[in-house]
């Protein structure tokens, strides 16, 4: 018997914003025959919308249509399909919008953030194990990022869940399938900040406020955020930024330079902007790192002093998934989390239900949240 259940479904990309008018997120009835091998069923307890499911929505990046947005989720497993070994009927998990199939060479290296087949699944819209789980009547409705949170039920691969630790509520859990990883995980893996370094990170949204408790917990000396909303950036001195730098018309960089007599160590281009990454790229010190992780829209022209690299030993570094690796990385920072020490609780601005969705994608659009929940 196949199951029913409310998902909130993307047929069109680029709709005009209001979205809570143009709604591109409509509530459906879609269904699943449920997992197959190596599958799960979980009910969704806490999706949370980050910047790539408006990407999704504004089409800035193509997804096959339909599609089920969602991609940063916690639940409870309510079936498996034959042969699950990495969790059981009624585990709590953290969906990983990365599967991590384990065998291939990325995978066996350790660096599974690399997965080449979880990126050509995930790119299809379909599981790791080929094709969708959902339907609209007799049509196919596609996955995103191998999951479609947005809904009271997913279907995914086991290969892309983490156990959650004990005492960890849902809507906690749920962050630390995206903004975590992507965040803190990228100046603590990818950058390797370490105890007494200075930092710059331009965006102060949710992977930006995350990346600032990172560097927060890695012992960065200094801690400067770039944004160009003051109120973003009061929230940041609250998060445990040192300074905080208001850029007006492209002026970020100067004021860090000033500040910092030079630049600092490493500079994090969070915002997915071409400006801000124009910003980090002059924020950080000769012989510094640059780190981008905003993902700027693709068709965004872009020139490089090359001449300046050289002569600013400048290293350049791209960061998908903050360079972890989920299976190892998201159960020592939930670790982190109930010790005090990354407290991502504060990412957390707004509640909502699934029926207001495109209301969240409105403020995700105009800047007025970090992380918003989404329950269904
Ligand atoms: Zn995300
Ligand atoms: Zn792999």
């Amino acid at each position: 018997m196949p199951l029913h259940f409310k998902a909130a479904v993307l047929r069109e990309a680029g709709l005009p914003e209001p979205y809570a008018q143009s709604r591109p997120l409509r509530i459906e009835e879609v269904s699943t025959e449920g997992p197959r091998a190596g599958e799960l069923l979980v009910r969704i307890q806490a999706a949370s919308l980050c910047r790539s499911d408006l990407s999704v929505v504004n089409g800035r990046r193509a997804w096959p249509m339909p599609i089920v947005p969602g991609h940063e989720a916690s639940g409870v497993v309510e079936d498996t399909g034959p042969g699950v070994t990495r969790v059981k009927r009624g585990d709590a998990v953290v969906l990983v919008f990365q599967p991590q199939c384990g065998i291939c060479p990325s995978c066996v290296s350790g660096d599974a953030y690399l997965c080449s087949p979880g990126l050509q699944a995930n790119r299809s819209g379909g599981l790791l194990g080929g094709g969708t789980r959902l339907r609209s009547g007799d049509s196919p409705v596609h996955h995103h990022m191998g999951l479609s949170a947005f809904a009271d039920y997913a279907v995914v691969s086991e290969a892309s869940v983490v156990p959650v630790l004990d005492g960890i509520a849902p809507e906690i859990a749920a962050l630390f399938g995206c903004a975590v990883m992507c965040g803190a995980g990228t100046v603590l893996n990818t950058a390797a900040v370490r105890p007494g370094d200075s930092v710059t990170i331009v965006g102060a949204g949710g992977v930006g406020s995350s990346a600032l408790l990172g560097a927060k917990l890695a012992g960065a000396e200094r801690i400067v955020a770039v944004d160009i909303d003051p109120a973003r950036l009061e929230t940041a001195r609250q998060l445990g930024a040192t300074d905080t730098v208001l850029d007006e018309g492209g002026n970020g960089a100067a004021q860090v330079i000033e500040l910092t007599h030079g630049g600092t160590d490493h500079a994090f281009e969070t915002a997915g902007t071409l400006g801000a990454f124009q910003t980090a790229y002059h924020a950080v010190r000769r012989g510094g790192q640059v780190v981008t992780v905003g993902l700027i829209d693709p068709k965004t022209p872009f020139s490089l002093d090359v001449a300046a690299l050289v002569t600013g030993a400048k290293t350049l570094r791209g960061s998908y998934i903050g360079s972890c690796n989920p299976q190892r990385d998201i159960p020592r920072y939930m670790a982190l989390y109930r010790r005090g020490l990354l407290p991502v609780d504060r990412l957390i601005t707004h509640r909502l239900p699934l029926t207001e969705v495109n209301t969240a994608l409105d403020r995700m659009a105009s800047n007025g949240a970090l992380r918003q929940i989404i329950q269904p």
